[in-house]
């Protein structure tokens, strides 16, 4: 490790900012850090550490995860200096609702200040779903408030309703759309089979999940002018970074008032250098893996590759599944779109496998898929050696999403009586 980097020679740097650009910021993490202190709950873990006055002394600080937040929060009670204090929903994917809090605006000036992705002349069409404590239709209509475009505030439809809105929004001559990448898929899954072109759309704005390369292959046919601009962030960090058409989808700009940090096993820690958050964010895991690296736009400064969530691993009969590692190879396969794995337990043992593919997959080739996964998975062979027929392919018409979070994970685990 370096603090800071000195050199381009040197290895690559473990912050996203040099110990001059954050220096003034780590008054915010000082503040912090009492706040945290006063948790009960914690217990004294942070007794022994002085306020962060360099970076070195950010980075030996505890991290937090996402439990420890919300220990934090139901503790702190924070409250908006002016307006609204808005409660969304953050973290976990199972169980009730985990509460983070943002005041109106969801910190998006400051987003506006090095990212302006939208401008007057769009007219946006928000399709994040709004309600249920979802954080992402609300920020951006933030940002497209800054930018003074118009907007259509859609939020989720349902799948009979896609004709008819796309139809609309044919008529509307829309510039730019926004959404959950699993949500835009949708979108333009239904336009391509409904023959339906949005040949004004430019923009493709994205956030909440990793970038789908197979939503590429349905722009070129219903909007080939559209590009992506990502963003990456959570309900507890708000957003962290952007990125460009230029930037790999993996990669992302950190904002300035965003330390992001690369700890130990390559996990991915952020500290809000922001005086108006409301969240208590000092070295906060969201579980993502990643690295500093440069961007082959051409921006200086360390950009932000998201390698994937180092918590992706679903243990099976005793052995862990490396979810992301066989959605992969899956969804090499010809005529695949998308795919999940569904694990259905029973008395809280696996008692199958379910690879659930949509797309096109023939059942001689789903076969074939079959036997390849279960010869070249070290769990999947191991834990079904005696009853190899419970590891299935199968073609859906929908994966399983969560209900409560609108996403639609790698792997779901359902439990059968
Ligand atoms: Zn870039």
């Amino acid at each position: 490790m370096t603090f800071p980097p000195t050199s381009p020679l040197t290895s690559p740097p473990s912050f996203s900012l040099t110990e001059e650009q954050a220096a003034a910021g780590l008054a915010v993490a000082r503040r912090t850090l009492e706040l945290l202190r006063g948790v009960p709950e914690f217990d004294g873990r942070y007794d022994a550490f002085p306020g962060p006055s360099s970076l070195a002394e950010l980075a030996a600080l505890p991290p937090l995860a996402k439990d420890d937040l919300n220990t934090a929060l139901a503790h702190l009670e924070p409250a908006a200096e002016r307006g609204a204090t808005w409660l969304f929903q953050s973290g976990g994917s199972t169980g009730a609702p985990k509460v983070g809090y943002a005041p109106t605006g969801f910190y998006m000036a400051k987003v506006f200040e090095h990212w302006r992705p939208l401008d007057r002349d769009d007219v946006f069409v928000n399709a994040w779903g709004a309600g249920r404590m979802w954080g992402a239709h609300f920020l951006a209509a933030g940002l497209a408030d800054l930018s003074g475009c118009r907007v259509i505030a859609l939020g989720s439809v349902t799948a009979e309703e896609y004709p008819e809105w796309l139809g609309f929004l044919a008529d509307r001559r829309v510039t730019a759309i926004g959404g959950t990448p699993s949500v835009l898929r949708l979108w333009f899954a239904h336009a391509r089979a409904n023959g339906i072109e949005l040949p004004s759309l430019r923009k493709v704005l994205w956030l909440g999940e990793a970038w789908q390369p197979q939503l590429e292959e349905d722009l070129a046919v219903v909007a080939p002018k559209a590009r992506r601009h990502g963003m990456f962030g959570s309900t507890e960090t708000w957003v962290v970074g952007s990125n460009s058409p230029d930037c790999p989808a993996d990669t992302f700009h950190p904002f300035p008032h965003q330390l992001v940090h690369v700890g130990d096993g390559g996990l991915l820690d952020f500290t809000s250098l922001d005086p108006a958050m409301l969240n208590p964010v000092l070295r906060y895991r969201t579980g993502d893996a990643g690295e500093l690296t440069s961007c082959p736009c051409g921006r200086p400064g360390p950009a932000m590759r998201v390698l994937g969530r180092r918590d992706n691993v679903v243990q099976i009969r005793g052995l862990g599944l490396h979810v992301d590692e066989l959605l992969a190879r899956v969804e090499r396969e010809p005529g695949v779109s998308r795919a999940q794995v569904l694990v259905t337990e029973q008395g809280g043992r696996a008692k199958s496998v379910d690879v659930l593919v949509l797309g096109e997959l023939p059942d001689d080739a789903a076969e074939a898929l079959r036997r390849e996964l279960l010869a070249g998975t070290f769990t999947l062979s191991t834990a079904f050696v005696h009853d190899p027929e419970h590891v299935r392919v199968r073609v859906v018409d929908a994966l399983v999403s969560n209900e409560r979070t609108g996403k639609t994970a790698g792997f779901a685990i359902r439990e059968e009586a």
